[in-house]
Protein backbone atom coordinates (compact mmCIF):
# COMPACT_ATOMS: atom_id res chain seq x y z
CA UNK A 1 0.00 0.00 0.00
CA UNK A 2 0.84 3.42 -0.76
CA UNK A 3 0.96 6.27 1.65
CA UNK A 4 1.08 9.97 0.47
CA UNK A 5 2.25 12.10 3.55
CA UNK A 6 3.50 15.72 2.98
CA UNK A 7 7.46 15.50 2.72
CA UNK A 8 7.27 18.31 5.86
CA UNK A 9 4.45 17.76 7.90
CA UNK A 10 5.66 20.38 10.73
CA UNK A 11 6.25 24.45 9.51
CA UNK A 12 9.85 23.41 10.45
CA UNK A 13 11.26 27.49 10.58
CA UNK A 14 14.43 27.98 12.67
CA UNK A 15 13.63 31.66 14.93
CA UNK A 16 16.22 31.99 17.47
CA UNK A 17 17.61 28.65 17.78
CA UNK A 18 14.22 26.74 18.02
CA UNK A 19 12.39 24.74 15.57
CA UNK A 20 9.12 25.68 15.01
CA UNK A 21 6.76 22.61 15.62
CA UNK A 22 2.97 24.00 14.73
CA UNK A 23 1.75 21.50 11.65
CA UNK A 24 2.94 22.51 8.73
CA UNK A 25 0.71 24.94 6.83
CA UNK A 26 -1.12 25.58 9.95
CA UNK A 27 -3.32 28.85 9.94
CA UNK A 28 -2.97 29.31 6.56
CA UNK A 29 -5.39 27.72 2.98
CA UNK A 30 -1.93 24.85 2.16
CA UNK A 31 -2.27 23.09 5.69
CA UNK A 32 0.21 20.10 5.32
CA UNK A 33 2.37 22.25 3.16
CA UNK A 34 5.30 25.02 3.65
CA UNK A 35 5.39 27.47 6.81
CA UNK A 36 3.18 27.99 9.26
CA UNK A 37 1.26 31.54 9.27
CA UNK A 38 3.38 33.15 12.21
CA UNK A 39 5.89 31.87 10.10
CA UNK A 40 5.80 33.52 6.87
CA UNK A 41 2.74 30.86 5.67
CA UNK A 42 0.01 33.57 4.77
CA UNK A 43 2.45 36.16 2.87
CA UNK A 44 2.56 35.60 -1.41
CA UNK A 45 6.33 33.71 -1.23
CA UNK A 46 4.73 31.77 1.42
CA UNK A 47 2.18 30.30 -0.62
CA UNK A 48 3.77 29.96 -3.67
CA UNK A 49 6.27 28.52 -1.95
CA UNK A 50 3.78 25.86 -0.39
CA UNK A 51 2.45 25.42 -3.86
CA UNK A 52 5.38 24.31 -5.00
CA UNK A 53 6.18 22.01 -2.63
CA UNK A 54 2.44 20.40 -3.46
CA UNK A 55 3.16 20.50 -7.01
CA UNK A 56 6.44 18.76 -6.63
CA UNK A 57 5.25 15.94 -4.51
CA UNK A 58 2.39 15.49 -7.56
CA UNK A 59 2.56 12.15 -8.88
CA UNK A 60 1.40 12.13 -12.52
CA UNK A 61 -2.22 10.66 -11.90
CA UNK A 62 -2.21 13.47 -9.29
CA UNK A 63 -1.39 16.59 -12.06
CA UNK A 64 -3.89 14.47 -14.39
CA UNK A 65 -6.90 14.47 -12.31
CA UNK A 66 -5.73 17.86 -11.27
CA UNK A 67 -5.59 19.64 -14.82
CA UNK A 68 -8.90 17.73 -15.50
CA UNK A 69 -10.30 19.51 -12.40
CA UNK A 70 -8.91 22.89 -13.71
CA UNK A 71 -10.66 22.43 -16.94
CA UNK A 72 -13.95 21.96 -15.03
CA UNK A 73 -13.40 24.93 -13.21
CA UNK A 74 -13.03 26.54 -15.84
CA UNK A 75 -15.95 25.56 -17.74
CA UNK A 76 -17.59 26.73 -14.42
CA UNK A 77 -16.54 30.42 -15.15
CA UNK A 78 -14.59 29.95 -11.91
CA UNK A 79 -11.53 31.19 -13.85
CA UNK A 80 -9.41 32.48 -10.96
CA UNK A 81 -9.22 29.08 -9.24
CA UNK A 82 -8.75 27.00 -12.32
CA UNK A 83 -6.11 28.88 -13.67
CA UNK A 84 -4.06 28.50 -9.79
CA UNK A 85 -4.68 24.39 -9.87
CA UNK A 86 -3.33 24.71 -13.80
CA UNK A 87 -0.04 26.40 -12.42
CA UNK A 88 -0.04 24.06 -9.39
CA UNK A 89 -0.54 21.14 -12.00
CA UNK A 90 2.10 22.44 -14.46
CA UNK A 91 5.50 22.65 -13.34
ZN1 LIG B 1 5.91 28.02 12.09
Amino acid sequence: MTVTTPPQPKCGAVRKGKTCTQVAGWGTDHVGWGSCKLHGGSTRAGRAAALRMAGEAMTDQERQALMDFARVAKLANDVGAGDRILRMAQR
